[in-house]
């Protein structure tokens, strides 16, 4: 049998050649790393959960008509999707002070924003992803205004989304960052979101305790990672409440 073609490995991803034109395969990888891959470990399970979760989150969007690259989940680790040409930006929705913007404008982590906050970032792992503005945007041509426009309305509309689904299993959407893909229809072209969203690029927190259940429990050390991720995905009923399966009985 053929091996399939790589693509492209990342941090936490590998993209294959889909089994159809304008397909990919990602596959969902175990290795966590931080403050650009300074701080990297293998943390079993990883995949196998943010495969799951970011279908979970991908599905939704699709029944409320956020367009997004999710086509189906293949096995545990990998997922079908639509290939598009990512947007380079990484697009920050905050909804409370955390992390970098609480270090950068001095407030205190877990202050509530006045409205969400939109942030983009330049893609560019060798100088740190930078905070860039619209007019760096447009002027280096990474997205026209039209493009901005689009991001804006799809970035708002995850953060409704994913608020909503999270608030229901008391947990606070404290920021999230999301990728952005263009696809080409002939002549016209699309934005949708792609990428992946998982608990890797989101800060999500307990309501009640404000145990933090993302990526910060790797980043700041603060337990077992795989834990808080299967929290995440038994309160949003993607993994089973327990793995021990009740005996059934046959007549
Ligand atoms: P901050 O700018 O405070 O470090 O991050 C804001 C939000 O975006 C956090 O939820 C964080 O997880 C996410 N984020 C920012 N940069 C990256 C990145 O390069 N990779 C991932 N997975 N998430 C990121």
């Amino acid at each position: 049998m053929a091996r399939r073609k790589k693509i492209y490995e990342g941090k936490a991803k590998i993209l294959y050649e889909g089994p159809e034109p304008g397909t990919i395969v990602q596959y969902f990888k175990d290795d966590a790393t931080a403050f650009n891959a300074e701080k990297k470990d293998v943390i079993d399970g990883k995949g196998v959960l943010n495969n799951r979760l970011s279908e979970f989150f991908m599905t939704g969007l699709t029944q409320i008509g956020v367009p997004n690259h999710f086509i189906r989940r293949l096995n545990m680790r990998e997922q079908l999707v639509r290939n598009c040409e990512i947007v380079p930006l990484e697009v920050i929705v905050r909804n409370y002070a955390a992390g970098t913007m609480s270090k950068r404008l001095g407030i205190a982590e877990g202050t509530q924003l006045p409205r969400p906050i939109v942030e983009y970032c330049y893609k560019d792992d060798s100088l740190g992803d930078p905070l860039v503005t619209e007019e760096h945007i447009a002027a280096f041509g990474w997205a026209s205004q039209q493009d901005m426009d689009d991001i804006l309305s799809l970035a708002l509309r995850v953060n409704d989304f994913m608020s909503g689904v999270m608030l229901a299993v008391g947990i606070r959407l404290v920021d999230f960052k999301i990728e952005i893909g263009r696809i080409f229809d002939g002549d016209y072209q699309r934005l949708i979101v792609a990428d992946e969203i998982s608990p890797d690029g989101c800060r999500l927190w307990d309501i009640e305790t404000g145990q933090k259940l993302d990526k910060d429990v790797f980043r700041r050390d603060l337990g077992s990672l795989t834990d808080a991720y299967s929290e995440v995905a038994r309160r949003l009923g993607v993994l089973p409440k327990s793995n021990v399966t009740k005996p059934t009985l046959i007549n």
